[in-house]
């Protein structure tokens, strides 16, 4: 049965017994505690939570997850994708513990033709939490299972909680016997990979109070209201329903991994048994390259682009891992265009959006595929170099060790390159050299290390969500942003120090929530509104403006005289000034995103912004630089929208809704059922939007574009001014032209001319410089021959040439050899210096190569002494180093290494 319509057959089953169908959240939800949405359950978070009313009794969903933590078991178990999709059913309130298990089993054994998955009910395994007798009971005395299929299993497998205070209850998971060629006889406890877990039901029944761990929490009562939340893994029933070993096989997935193989000539299973335990290294890439290709594909798809933390780095790191799994099996040209449009094809008829959606998507993979081919390429060399240095130093402790990467070598390829430390392994191996494990390994440690020491310091700045849930349970702001500047409220909750507290005084920072304001709180790329609070006794200076949680406005403020008491009339006062170029901003980012779109097109999609008083920024989707022309014609379209005078208007409308109407909606944000889109001119530029916003066009006054530069791959970012500043920044760049004028003499019009002209007599100038130098070492050389010596029959020149260059150097070094002639064997070498840096360079005639002295040994030496490297051919090599004062001793190093090879001592 093909992926598709086992989907299609829970939405029915479920729907038939009256649950409403719920589409899928994108993977990027608004959780401050998930990276991505990784369970069925999270966009119904706020119900079981009991923070909203559910507006059904039952739902179900088909949820798009990813799990970051199973990254590593990809491939190497059967059962886990990073990205993978999630059936539940959900009950708030109704049916409970029998329903739920009756539902179930309804669906896995009903036949074929009714519309179920038919599985075969001998096969399957229940379990139960420790001491739930009742669901043990539903299990054995309602539907029949015999007892020593029901496994009683603690908390560590079966209770279900959100590590925090809230709901928890038991939880009964379903197991399927894939029989004796997978495993070991003995249920789920014995053998997971034989007995395959693909749906978990979980009985919220509890309160919990205090929760330490997994299984070490306090249990204060039970829930109110008792609910059900299940998840079932749809590839899980489609490598069941489709007789597969695992789930990089069913129909969803495979296609990208027969592709793979075909490309690096794999004959993929061929080595492999049916157990996951028994699977060849090749296998296992292959699965990872079919595993993260498609997780790939639909983070792209939701928004996420590469990055360096966070959810960027997640894909990041898949995208890198499939590359890299492709080098593994010997493939080593670009995979993802030929490996993505597979995952594509499989992937839109459960989501037609990648479809048209594609250009953009790939454009971000491939883009993000060709910098990590140059991060290959790059941390080769480097590698190289550091193999070479290993192993010339236990050359020079006489070869008794084995040359050894050092660990710091290993951890900065990884660091500073995203050299992955295997590949630093594998290739150091490849050429007899050994990596100091340990050495990396501390280093990687000491830096998880600060970044979980950071990460820990920037969470204690959320520690208050509790706090916010608190305030957010009296009830919700009246937010009055779009309404108007100013308003009366009473102070419902007062926070200092992470702590509620009645009231603070002059020269105290805290955060005041109100029950009304007119303050426009950080989001949607504009920053919080500035202004005041007045209280009765005094005025608060308004410093940040924040929504930690849904419904929840606060405004974290210094007192600036008098004070502010819980329960106290106060007037919320926005700064007019602020505010009005805070619209500008705005308004003029919506007008500049459309002009983009008009001149480039509509693939060029904003992935996110930043507006405040005077400025903006946009980050959209594109890949190349625009030239000078493209920016100017972009910077004419906005403004000519700024002059038509365009209304601008917002109205709320269904998501749907606004869809059908063309309305840009962001990625990865989350929108409310009833969303506001923001209009300028009609259909030129419709946004989901919660911003403030002028009401005509003309009110932006001014945008001018100051830059443009790419902020990762396949993104590229605009930067404008707006308003007064636009101006302020125009008369800045006359003023500078202006300077240049008169430094130059010569009216603006001019200018360019006579840059250009004076650019010309530079070059001339150097030019002749150049000539006369060489003039001069011609001269020099005829001086210099004077003073070789002779070491063992060779005559040898070594010459400190001061600030030479590494052109002069080479031309008086050749120049020096010819002129030596080709009687006897002849070396020169010479120092130079380029950009602060010294340099040498070693020439050797014909004569003294037959006596096996190569211009390329002579020069890594040196270089070594100048603390760097070098090398060339045996006639003519180049290096340098870092160390100037140490010239005298690299030529002092060459002569002596002569004296070695010609045995005169
Ligand atoms: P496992 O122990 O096998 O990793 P789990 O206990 O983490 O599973 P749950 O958190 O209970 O799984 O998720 C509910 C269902 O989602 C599971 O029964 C399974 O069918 C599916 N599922 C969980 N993780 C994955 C994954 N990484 N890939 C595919 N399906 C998954
Ligand atoms: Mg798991």
């Amino acid at each position: 049965m093909e992926t598709a319509e086992i989907r299609r057959r829970w939405l029915d089953y479920f729907e038939r017994n009256k649950h409403t169908v719920v589409p899928s959240a994108p993977l990027i939800y608004d959780d401050p505690n998930l990276l991505f949405v990784n369970a069925g359950m999270v966009p119904f978070k706020p119900y079981f939570l009991g923070q909203q009313t559910p507006p059904w009794d039952r739902a179900t969903s088909v949820q798009k997850c990813v799990r970051t933590g199973d990254i590593e078991e990809v491939g190497k178990t059967s059962r886990h994708g990073t990205f993978f999709q999630m059936n539940g059913n959900f009950s708030f309130g109704d049916y409970f513990k029998e329903g739920a298990i009756r539902l179930a089993w309804g669906l896995i054994t009903a036949s074929v033709e009714d519309g179920g998955y038919a599985l075969d009910p001998e096969r399957i395994w229940p379990t139960v939490y420790t001491d739930d007798d009742e669901a043990f009971a539903i299990w054995h005395e309602q539907i029949g299972i015999p007892t020593e299929r029901i496994t009683r299993r603690d908390a560590n497998d079966n209770y279900w909680h959100m590590g925090v205070p809230g709901p928890g209850g038991p939880c009964s998971e379903l197991f399927y016997d894939r029989g004796p060629e997978y495993g070991a006889d003995g249920g789920p406890a014995v053998d997971e990979d034989r007995f395959m877990e693909f749906w978990n039901l979980v009985f919220m029944q509890e309160v919990l109070s205090d929760v330490r761990s997994k299984a070490d929490f306090d249990v204060t009562g039970p829930l109110p209201q008792r609910n059900i939340d299940t998840g079932m893994g749809l590839e899980r029933m489609a490598t069941l329903l489709q007789g597969k070993d695992n789930l990089y096989e069913i129909d969803e997935v495979y296609p990208v991994l027969a592709k793979a193989a075909q490309m690096t000539g794999k004959q993929y299973g061929a080595h492999s048994g049916h157990a996951a335990t028994s699977s060849h290294p090749d296998d296992v890439h292959l699965r990872v390259v079919a595993d993260h290709v498609r997780s790939s594909l639909m983070l792209i798809g939701d928004g996420v682009t590469p990055g360096n933390e966070g959810r960027g780095y997640v894909l990041r790191r898949m995208l890198r891992r499939a590359v890299r799994a492709m080098r593994l099996l010997g493939y080593r040209d670009t995979v993802l265009p030929q490996l993505l449009p597979v995952s594509l094809e499989k992937m839109k008829a459960s989501y037609p959006e990648l479809e048209a959606d594609f250009g953009r998507i790939s454009q971000i993979a491939y883009g993000e595929e060709d910098a990590f081919r140059r991060t290959l390429d790059q941390g080769t060399t480097i590698l190289d170099t550091a193999v070479t240095k290993a192993k010339q130093s236990s050359a020079a402790l006489g070869g008794s060790s084995t040359p050894t990467l050092r660990g710091s070598e290993a951890f900065a390829l990884h660091d500073t390159y995203g050299f992955p430390i295997d590949l630093t392994l594998e290739m150091a191996a490849e050429q007899g050299v050994e990596v100091d494990r340990e050495g990396f390994t501390r280093l990687m440690t000491e830096q998880r290390e600060r970044a979980k020491a950071d990460a820990k310091s920037k969470k204690s700045g959320h520690a208050h969500t509790e706090i916010w849930r608190e305030l957010r349970a009296l009830g919700a702001t009246d937010w009055q942003a779009y309404q108007a500047l100013s308003t009366e409220g009473k102070v419902v909750g007062l926070v200092a120090d992470g702590h509620r507290v009645e009231g603070f005084e002059q020269g105290a920072t805290g955060q005041v929530v109100l029950d009304r304001t007119t303050f426009y709180a950080e989001s949607g790329g504009q920053i919080a509104d500035e202004g005041v609070i007045t209280t009765p006794s005094g005025q608060l200076r308004v410093l940040d403006v924040q929504r930690p949680v849904k419904g929840l406005v606060v405004h974290t403020v210094e007192v600036a005289s008098g004070e502010v008491k819980v329960g106290e009339q106060v007037e919320s006062q926005v700064d007019p000034d602020w505010r009005i170029s805070a619209c500008q901003a705005h308004s003029g980012t919506h007008v500049v995103h459309a002009a983009l779109r008009q001149v480039l097109g509509p693939s060029a999609l904003q992935s996110g912004s930043y507006n405040k008083p005077g400025y903006l920024r946009l980050d959209f989707a594109w890949s190349s630089a625009l030239s000078a022309e493209t920016r100017s014609e972009i910077e004419e379209v906005a403004n000519l929208a700024v002059r038509q005078d365009l209304p601008v208007s917002s109205q709320y409308m269904t998501l749907p809704e606004a869809r059908e109407w063309g309305a840009l909606a962001l990625f990865g944000e989350t929108y409310d059922e009833q969303v506001r889109v923001i209009e300028i001119g009609g259909p030129w530029s419709r946004e989901l939007c919660g911003g403030t916003h002028v009401a005509h066009s003309s009110q932006v006054g001014a945008l001018t574009l100051t830059g443009e530069s790419s902020v990762g791959s396949g993104v590229r970012r605009v930067e404008a001014f707006v308003g007064m500043d636009a101006l302020r920044y125009l008369a800045k760049e006359r003023a500078i032209v202006a300077e240049l004028g008169r430094l130059v003499k010569a009216q603006p019009g001019e200018l360019r001319e006579r840059v250009e002209e004076l650019l010309a007599r530079v070059k001339t100038a150097e030019r002749e410089i150049a000539t006369l130098r060489q003039q001069q070492l011609q001269a020099q050389a005829g001086e210099l021959l004077s003073g070789a010596t002779s070491i063992g029959g060779v005559r040898v020149l070594t010459h400190d040439g001061g600030d030479l260059g590494a052109d002069e150097a080479r031309s008086l070094v050749t120049n020096l050899r010819d002129r030596l002639g080709d009687e006897a064997p002849s070396v020169v070498a010479v120092t130079g210096s380029a950009k602060g840096r010294p340099l040498v360079v070693v020439a050797t005639n014909a004569r003294a190569r037959d006596r096996g002295i190569k211009a390329g040994d002579l020069v890594r030496i040196a270089a070594g002494v100048l603390g760097g490297g070098g090398g060339g051919k045996p006639d003519l090599a180049q290096g340098g180093g870092t160390d100037a004062s140490a010239v005298g001793a690299a030529l002092e190093a060459v002569e002596s290494r002569l004296h070695t090879l010609t045995g005169v001592q």
